[in-house]
């Protein structure tokens, strides 16, 4: 008999009731260290102060107007995210792959709007994630995910990732952008090249491309930069964020330059929830604490000394751990032994972790843990390992 809940997802038999900083507590009163932060969307932890007092003075004035009107907190957060990044204008979503939907039709509608319209198609990477829904699978490329849901949504050419001449050589006359995320997440923490991003960049400059990020997961300090592209130098034309951007609200962003926008004009695009007040005074608060002064050079100071140690256990443990490969909080272990393996001994030893494509599990940690949280996340993972590599 099917259960109540649609069975799409393989759960760990574990449920929290409740959650301070980086740790969350079962009902029994156990005590874990999130190193997943929900899928590096609690970027502050559980239940920050500043979060929770913008979220309950705007929980007790108003929730829901629709975009039928003007939302103060949605064109203040619209003018910081333009203040801080590449952008000139912000579309508001609710999820990730919504906000990669709003990128995808804000491509194939910049050129529709120069009158180019056969210029729809984008060049995707294998191993990419964009998402669930119908066009994001697509995108995504993944034939797990595209298996029994129909014909794929047209129009994603799929190359090798961090290869610039696959890139150059997929460009047809029906070219609309290039797709990409700065490092691959669900792939497996995959990270090109330094010069991968503006390779992309320089294709799209001399062909009339949109270059578009997902920076969906490694958006709003993951990787010790507000943005992950700001570490290669190369901007986008237009940019999906979300997870972190709501610390655990739901909500994304689409963010476009003036020109890569176009062709969105009025009932190009929209969404009934989309940038409503509840969520854009979350998303301002959560602004305000990524944006001080010293944030992302904890993220950096913290990861290294998480990087160190995972260094050290690499080395102790090479039966179960192949190579540790990061930037700032997002961290890839690729495993000697079976990735979920490791996640399920990592549960034993309370610490949480994600597991990714290419044998690998992920540290996302929230970005405001500190040394003491990294030093003792190091022995948990010693702990499961020595477990693992009795086993083995
Ligand atoms: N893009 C990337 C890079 C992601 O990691 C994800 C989610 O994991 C998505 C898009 C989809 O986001 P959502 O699950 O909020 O739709």
């Amino acid at each position: 008999m099917i259960t109540p809940l649609m069975p799409t997802y393989a759960r760990a038999e574990l449920a929290f009731e409740r959650g301070e900083g980086p740790y969350l507590y079962t009902e029994e009163g156990d005590q874990f260290l999130d190193f997943g932060a929900g899928l590096a969307v609690a970027a502050l932890g559980h239940s920050h102060p500043h979060l929770i007092s913008a979220l309950t003075k705007q929980a007790a004035r108003l929730w829901h107007t629709s975009n039928m009107y003007r939302i103060p907190h949605q064109e203040r957060l619209a003018k910081r995210l333009i203040e801080n990044s590449f952008a000139g204008t912000v579309f508001f979503s609710n999820s990730g792959a919504e906000a990669i939907e709003c990128a995808i039709k804000t491509a194939r509608k910049h050129h529709a709007a120069r009158g180019a319209p056969e210029r729809y198609r984008l060049i995707t990477f294998e191993g990419a994630f964009h998402g669930r829904t119908l066009a994001t699978i697509a995108a995504g490329g993944q034939q797990k995910h595209l298996e029994g849901f129909g014909p794929p949504v047209d129009g994603f050419d799929e190359v090798p990732f961090g290869d610039p001449n696959a890139t150059a050589a997929a460009i047809t006359d029906e070219t609309a952008g290039i797709l990409v995320e700065p490092i691959q997440g669900e792939g497996g923490v995959n990270i090109p090249s330094e010069a991968f991003l503006r390779d992309l960049r320089r294709l799209c400059d001399e062909n009339q491309l949109i270059l578009i990020l997902d920076e969906v997961q490694t958006g709003l300090g993951r990787t010790g930069k507000l943005f992950a592209h700001e570490w290669s130098g190369a901007t986008p034309d237009i940019m999906a964020i979300a997870k972190a951007l709501g610390g655990g609200f739901p909500m994304g962003a689409c963010l476009a330059t003036e020109d890569a926008a176009q062709g969105m004009i009025t009932g190009s695009h929209g969404s009934t929830f989309g940038g409503n007040p509840l969520a854009m005074a979350v998303g301002n608060a959560v602004l305000d604490v990524i944006l001080e002064p010293n944030f992302l050079e904890n993220v950096l100071r913290v990861a290294s000394r998480l990087y160190e140690g995972l260094a050290m256990a690499q080395e102790r443990y090479p039966t179960v751990v192949e190579e540790i490969r990061g930037v700032g909080l997002m961290i890839g272990i690729k495993c000697r032994a079976e990735n979920r393996a490791l996640v399920k001994a990592l549960i034993d030893q309370r610490l949480l972790s994600v597991a990714a494509g290419d044998n690998v599990v992920r540290f996302l940690p929230p970005l405001i843990i500190d040394e003491t949280h990294a030093d003792d996340a190091i022995q948990r993972f010693e702990r499961a390992c020595t477990e693992l590599s009795q086993n083995t």
